[in-house]
């Protein structure tokens, strides 16, 4: 069985799942697309180690093994079609449609829920939406919170030891076999907001064309070499 989305594709073989890495990176509902040598390998390297890290202190989630350069050995999930975003300084979307400041933090992490489908734009929805539109039970997308918050605040620490300061993120969820909600997919500069003395260390360096965005990731990658060991 073969998936395959904007930046990944993912097979199930055997019992496991196997997501590989693409070199493609888009913005924009897929507006803004380039081919970046090595992106895919990065991205596999950093979510598999900021994965085992959030193994390390209990957090379970679908990473089993990294199999180098740009595939993760995983537990099969049946995927939510939901962007869950969890916000711990205000930025991005959040601005655009409140307004504020970047930067700015929360008390608590703000946890949002987005329907993935780029021909609406990704729409918000509240936590209510979803039984009726048959994406998760109350149950579930309440489940999801906790973890994406839990998960969220275990990231920052995980970050900040790095040196870094994780400002938001997405995060995608599933359900195994025996019905648990599991986290899943990707963590990577292509999905968090990281900075450092306001140097910007993610994807908006594309999305705002204002540097090399490979660059950036590989020094995350280096310092997640440096902490995090597989
Ligand atoms: N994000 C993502 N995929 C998406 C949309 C957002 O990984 O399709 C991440 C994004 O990189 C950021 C966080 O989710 O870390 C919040 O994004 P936001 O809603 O602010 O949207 P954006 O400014 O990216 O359009």
């Amino acid at each position: 069985m073969l998936y395959e989305g904007k930046t990944k594709k993912v097979e199930v073989k055997d019992g496991y799942a196997y997501l590989y890495f693409k070199d493609d990176i888009t913005a924009g509902d897929g507006e803004k697309h380039d081919v970046m040598s090595g992106k895919g390998a990065m991205c596999a390297e950093i979510t598999a180690r900021t994965m085992k890290a959030l193994k390390d202190r209990g957090i379970d989630n679908q990473f089993i093994e990294f199999i180098s350069p740009n595939v993760i050995k995983a537990i099969p999930l049946e995927m939510y079609p939901l962007e869950v975003v969890v916000r711990l300084k205000k930025a991005g979307s959040f601005i655009r449609r409140y307004g504020g400041t970047e930067g700015e933090e929360f008390e608590v992490p703000l946890v949002e829920f987005f329907i993935k489908d780029d021909a609406r734009h990704d729409p918000m929805v509240c936590k209510k939406h979803l039984p009726l539109l048959g994406i998760a039970s109350i149950e579930e997308a309440e489940e999801m919170e906790r973890q994406a918050s839990d998960i969220a605040l275990a990231l920052r620490d995980i970050f900040a030891e790095m040196g870094y300061e994780l400002w938001d993120m997405k995060f995608e969820f599933g359900k195994t076999a025996d019905g648990k909600i599991l986290l899943g997919d990707e963590i990577s500069p292509d999905t968090l907001r990281l900075r450092k003395s306001g140097e910007i260390f993610d994807k908006d360096v594309y999305r705002k064309d204002i540097g090399d965005p490979m660059a950036k990731y590989r020094e995350v990658l280096e310092a997640c070499r440096r902490h995090i060991n597989l």
